[in-house]
C-alpha cells in the first residue's frame, strides 16, 4: 500500500450502539451508564449510534424514546448517528472485498454450518462450550464453501463471508452480507455484524462498549478492520472493546420485550427515583479492568451475566 497516501487520526470517542427496535430494558440501560463511565472517565465524547439497518424490525420513534431514557438517567450524548445514513460505505466495503478476493460465496445453511460447528466443539482437544458463557474467540464456520467454490450457476440467495486471514480452516470467516443470487451485487444487504465493524473502523472511536454475548465477534470484526485498515487513505487505530455483564432474567435467561418489569417506566411505577436506578447501576458495576491507552484489543468485567435482582432494583 505504499503508492497510498495514509494518515494516522488519533481515536477520540466511545459508542454505544442500540438498536431502534423497542424500549430499553435494564441491561440496555446498564451497558449505556458502563460506556458513559468510561467516556467520562477517559474524557472523550459519547455517541450514541442507532444501529437501523435491521428495517423489519426498526420501530418509528424508538430512538427518540431511547433517547429519552438515557437523558433521563443523566447521559447526553455529545454525537448521535444513525447506521442507515452509511450503507453506501457498507456496499461500497464489499464491493473492494470481492474485487480483492476478500470475500467468497457460501450456500451452507443455518443449520449445516450448526452442524459443522458441534462436530468442532466435540473435537477431543476442544472442551464443550459452557452455554452460559460467551467463549471469544469461539469458531463461526466449518469453512466449508471457502475450500469448495461455489458454481456460479446457482440459484437462489447467498451469503458473502470474509475470508479471515487468522484461520486456514475459515473458522472465523463470518458472514458479511447477503445477495438474492450469485451475481447481483446490487441487492448486498449487510450483515449486523458487518456494518457495525465498518462503522466502529470508520467512526475512529478508541473503545466500543457492548454486552459480552457480542464477545465472539470481537475477533472476526477485528480481522475486519485489519484488512480495512490496509485498504483506507485515512487510517485510524482499531478500537479496544470492552464487555459489560448482560443482565439475565432470573433463570439466566435473556431478558426480552415481553420480560417484564425491567423498562424505566415499569421500574419508576415500582417506587424507585430515576436518581436511585441511576446509583444502583452504577454501583453495580466495578471496572477493575482498566482500559489502557495502546494496551489490551478486548477486556471486560470479571462476570460475564448478572440477574436482575442483583441489581438492587
Ligand atoms: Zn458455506
Amino acid at each position: 500500500m505504499s503508492n497510498r497516501i495514509t494518515s494516522q487520526i488519533p481515536p477520540k470517542g466511545i459508542r454505544f450502539a442500540p438498536s431502534p427496535t423497542g424500549t430499553f430494558h435494564i441491561g440496555n440501560l446498564r451497558t449505556a451508564v458502563v460506556s458513559y463511565y468510561w467516556s467520562t472517565h477517559l474524557s472523550t465524547p459519547w455517541v450514541v449510534r442507532f444501529d437501523d439497518i435491521d428495517r423489519p424490525r426498526v420501530l418509528e420513534k424508538a430512538d427518540e424514546a431511547q433517547l429519552r431514557d438515557l437523558q433521563s438517567l443523566g447521559m447526553k450524548p455529545a454525537i448521535i448517528q444513525y447506521q442507515s445514513k452509511f450503507i453506501h460505505r457498507h456496499r461500497e466495503i464489499f464491493q473492494e472485498a470481492l474485487r480483492t478476493g476478500q470475500a467468497y460465496p457460501c450456500i451452507c445453511s443455518r443449520k449445516e454450518v450448526q452442524a459443522d460447528l458441534g462436530k468442532f466443539a466435540s473435537a477431543p482437544q476442544s472442551s464443550k462450550p459452557d452455554p452460559k458463557s460467551f467463549v471469544i474467540d469461539a469458531p463461526v464456520y466449518s469453512g466449508h464453501c471457502r475450500n469448495a467454490p461455489v458454481s456460479a450457476e446457482h440459484a437462489g440467495a447467498i451469503a458473502w463471508r470474509f475470508r479471515s486471514p487468522r484461520s486456514d480452516l475459515g473458522h472465523k470467516d463470518f458472514v458479511i452480507g447477503r445477495t438474492t443470487n450469485i451475481s447481483d451485487m446490487e441487492s448486498f444487504q449487510p450483515s449486523y455484524h458487518f456494518a457495525s465493524a465498518v462503522d466502529d473502523y470508520d467512526g475512529g472511536f478508541v473503545l466500543l462498549v457492548r454486552a459480552w454475548d457480542l464477545g465472539p465477534a470481537t475477533f472476526p470484526q477485528r480481522d475486519l478492520m485489519t484488512w480495512l485498515q490496509t485498504r483506507a487513505q485515512i487510517r485510524h487505530g482499531i478500537p479496544q472493546v470492552f464487555h459489560a455483564a448482560l443482565v439475565t432474567a432470573e433463570d439466566g435467561t435473556r431478558l426480552e420485550k415481553r420480560t417484564q418489569g425491567v423498562t424505566l417506566a415499569e421500574i419508576q411505577s415500582q417506587g424507585k427515583t430515576l436518581e436511585a436506578i441511576r446509583r444502583k447501576l452504577e454501583m453495580s458495576f466495578n471496572p477493575v479492568v482498566g482500559y489502557e491507552e495502546g494496551g489490551k484489543d478486548w477486556m471486560g468485567e470479571a462476570r460475564q451475566t448478572i440477574r436482575v435482582s442483583e441489581l438492587g432494583l
